[in-house]
């Protein structure tokens, strides 16, 4: 069985004392649960060391909301992957859709991101998803495909079976407008049967597939009921403390 994934990815809030801050309130709401879900947070870069140190001896671990594809260099602004897992990152967020709109990420750059994650002994969270046109125009699985092809170039069916792929539709990214339980069952399906046909069934059946927008207290419970639905990739509602570990128990 697979083991279910809960990230919160805090996108660009939380200065580094505000980010302590609910790191100390997740910890108490979160002990309690124990390991049963695998939880992870996603703070802005300048935060993840300070994080990283007050996250030791919990059951929180740390993720990236990006990182660069080449160890080091003449890329001003950028920060590399073996830096990311110096500072304690066990995951890195890649292509997420507000990457892919706003910053030019294309599925080769996820996949050269992805490749530098995976080198630097981390292990990347692939968000793919279509748009609301996209959805409209019946091209859902399509792009959702290309995305995941273009994204999975080059590796083995065994570096494949270790990584997090995050089902995100840009249209329920911060809209309070989720995807029904059975659109996010129907797209992890797909995503499913496509890794059985690029790699092979076992690899396919180990692959957590997490389900991203939206996420909520109160939808947690219905989206991660579905068979293939392994966890969740949380942006509001996890900058509070409660939410977070109310969608965790749902889980
Ligand atoms: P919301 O939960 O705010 O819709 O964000 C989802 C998301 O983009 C997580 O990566």
């Amino acid at each position: 069985a697979r083991r279910k994934i809960i990230a919160g990815n805090w996108k660009m809030n939380k200065t580094v004392p505000e980010a302590l801050a609910l790191v100390r309130e997740l910890r108490g709401v979160v002990s309690a649960l124990g390991d049963k879900v695998e939880l992870v947070i996603a703070p802005p870069f300048v935060a993840l060391h300070s994080v990283a140190q007050a996250i030791e001896d919990s059951n929180l671990k740390l993720a990236a909301q990006n990182c660069h594809w080449e160890v080091s260099g003449a890329f001003t602004g950028e920060v590399a992957a073996p830096m990311l897992k110096e500072v304690g990152c066990a995951y890195v967020i890649v292509g997420h859709s507000e990457r892919r709109q706003f910053f030019g990420e294309t599925d080769e750059t996820v996949n050269k991101r992805s490749r530098a994650v995976l080198k630097a002994g981390m292990v990347p969270i692939i968000c793919v998803g279509e748009t609301l046109a996209e959805r409209e125009g019946n091209q859902t699985l399509e792009v959702v495909e290309r995305q995941v092809k273009g994204a999975l170039a080059g590796f083995s069916a065994a570096d494949v079976a270790r990584f997090v792929l995050a089902y995100e539709p840009v249209w329920a990214i911060g809209t309070g407008r989720t995807a029904t339980s059975a659109q996010a069952q129907e797209v992890h399906v797909a995503i499913r049967s496509q890794l059985a046909r690029l790699y092979d069934g076992a690899a396919a059946g180990q692959v957590r597939i997490q389900y991203g927008g939206s996420v909520k207290p109160d939808n947690a419970a219905e989206l991660l009921g579905q068979p293939d639905v392994d966890g969740a990739l949380v942006g509001g509602a996890s900058l509070k403390a409660g939410d977070f570990a109310a969608i965790v128990k749902a889980g």
